[in-house]
């Protein structure tokens, strides 16, 4: 099942991130830096439950849903 996954390049980091505080799984965390200051939103594949309610919610587009194992280093080399 796809997972929801946000692109860190596109993610503004927002303390007040809409989706977030969306998230009826509480899947969505940002390390706190600081009082006004959060890092980049991550999600927890284990919490999400492919919903896509924070898709909707992030201003910027950059939630996705995607398999979970994938990733920027997950290419398979052909032999
Ligand atoms: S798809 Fe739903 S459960 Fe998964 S991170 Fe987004 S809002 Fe949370």
């Amino acid at each position: 099942m796809n997972k929801a996954y946000i692109d860190p390049e596109k993610c503004d980091s927002s303390p007040m991130c809409p989706a977030r505080r969306s998230c009826p799984e509480k899947a969505i965390s940002q390390e706190k830096l600081g009082i006004l200051r959060r890092g980049v939103a991550v999600v927890d594949p284990e919490k999400c439950v492919s919903c896509g309610v924070c898709l909707k919610m992030c201003p910027h587009g950059a939630i996705a849903m995607r398999a979970p194992s994938a990733g920027p280093k997950s290419k398979k080399k052909k032999k």
